[in-house]
């Protein structure tokens, strides 16, 4: 097989060429990191149920009109995204007060918000993903104030979906980090939601039990990061839990 040529290699995934021009091959990883990648692992399937509970969700969301960069999944590990420019921002939208928000402001984590409040942080590792303001960013021209209207249009029904699709169960949706992408049709540009949706970044809770089903569960030393996306995955239907778990030995 021809060597493929790598454009990027982040903390859980790589980016190789794709096989026709303006199509990139997104390849998921088995590295779990946190705190800008002080604490670090492997975890034995996590990219396998990432790749399939990405497609599930970008799938979802362009059936209900809502544009994005997957193409179709070729395998385990891998899928085929359209390349586009990435904004240099994280959107995150909260509908529970938990991580730094409950840190910044003092709020116990799991308080419901009075509406889904909508951060930017600035993508940038050097300096931790900064929360930033509107202000920075049309000052400082990482988006436009058109580009910052679809954003938060994408944003919200992004959340919208999620919220209800977890809803039906039996997981609430704390919160949840998108990244956005913009490409050119006829030069215009359009922006599509990018890079992944996946247990890694998004706050999960069973709705029953409170209990994490989501990056957390690494981040704070909570039990197997696999049995909880593993989770996630057989209750919406993705994966049988069976085709997750590691083969055993029979003597
Ligand atoms: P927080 O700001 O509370 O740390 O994170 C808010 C939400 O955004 C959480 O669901 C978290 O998983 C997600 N998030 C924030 N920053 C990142 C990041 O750099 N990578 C990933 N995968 N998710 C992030």
């Amino acid at each position: 097989m021809a060597r493929r040529t790598k454009i990027y290699e982040g903390k859980a995934k790589i980016l190789y060429e794709g096989p026709e021009p303006g199509t990139i091959v997104q390849y998921f990883k088995d590295d779990a990191t946190a705190f800008n990648a002080q604490k670090k692992d492997v975890i034995e399937g996590k990219g396998v149920l990432n790749n399939r509970l990405s497609e599930y969700f970008m799938t979802g969301l362009a059936q209900i009109g809502v544009p994005t960069h997957f193409i179709r999944r070729l395998n385990m590990r891998e899928q085929l995204v359209r390349a586009c420019e990435i904004v240099p921002l994280e959107v995150i939208v909260r509908n529970f007060a938990a991580g730094t928000m409950s840190k910044r402001l003092g709020i116990e984590e799991g308080t419901q918000l009075p509406r889904p409040i909508v951060e930017y942080c600035l993508k940038n590792d050097e300096l931790g993903d900064p929360l930033v303001t509107e202000e920075h960013i049309a000052a400082f021209g990482w988006a436009s104030q058109q580009d910052m209207d679809d954003i938060l249009s994408l944003a919200l029904r992004v959340n919208d979906y999620l919220s209800g699709l977890m809803y039906g169960v039996g997981i609430k949706l704390i919160d949840f980090k998108i990244e956005i992408g913009r490409v050119y049709e006829n030069d215009y540009p359009r922006l599509i939601i990018a890079d992944e949706i996946s247990p890694d970044s998004c706050r999960l809770w069973d709705i029953a039990t409170g209990q994490k089903l989501d990056k957390d569960v690494f981040r704070r030393d909570l039990g197997s990061l696999t049995d909880a996306y593993s989770e996630v995955a057989r209750r919406l239907g993705v994966i049988p839990k069976s085709q997750v778990t590691k083969p055993t030995l029979i003597n």
